[in-house]
């Protein structure tokens, strides 16, 4: 099975609780004002990898506590989702998954078996808001779908952001926060 992904971190602290690996799906038809991932739009974009193959990396990858899906839309590519979460469930990491659909309308309910937390809600640029965790604006809702978390975790983590610079010298900065602000501020320190 294939899936096509805009980027993997192995390991952030930075997209849900505890340190967690990390996949940005490619492709989002939503195309939500604002929106800081625009790069994951395209869905012919980013690069296609056997799932099986990412799971490996996955389950090869010590010190982990669960796995991140976002993007991009995951949901725009179900079975790959179900997929990388069922095996990722069974394997005991916890699985996190953001969306910017609406729990409501999910039609795979099946994939809904294998997410532990669920962020849903596209980004609304008018109802930005970063003092939740991992969240960029106010409709955004956490769904807590097992046991595995609850309520507290969101007294317990603040948005931060994380800033990587890769071995090609390339910056990548993941998390939440307010990025115009920070890319202003990175201009600053390259000025100076
Ligand atoms: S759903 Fe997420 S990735 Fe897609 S356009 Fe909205 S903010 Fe961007």
């Amino acid at each position: 099975m294939k899936v096509r992904v805009h980027k993997i971190l192995k390991k952030t602290k930075v997209e849900g609780p505890g340190v967690r690996y990390c996949i940005w799906f490619q492709g989002c038809s939503r195309h939500c004002k604002g929106c800081w991932a625009k790069a994951t739009w395209a869905p012919d974009g980013g690069k296609e990898l056997d799932a099986e193959d990412v799971l490996k990396d996955i389950l090869a990858t010590k010190g982990i506590e669960g796995v991140t899906f976002l993007g991009g839309e995951p949901f725009e590519q179900p079975q790959a989702l179900e997929y990388l979460a069922r095996e990722v469930k069974e394997a005991g990491l916890s699985v996190v998954c953001f969306t910017g659909g609406k729990l409501e309308d999910i039609k795979n309910r099946e994939i809904l078996n294998y997410i532990d937390l669920l962020i849903d809600g596209e980004y609304k640029e008018e109802e930005q808001d970063f003092s939740r965790p991992w969240v960029g604006s106010k409709n955004q809702r956490y769904h807590f779908l097992t046991a595995r978390y609850g309520e507290k975790i969101l007294t317990e983590y603040k948005n931060k952001i994380e800033i990587n610079i890769q071995k090609n010298g390339l910056i990548f900065i993941n998390g939440m926060g307010d990025f115009d602000k920070l890319t202003g501020r990175l201009d600053m320190l390259t000025r100076h």
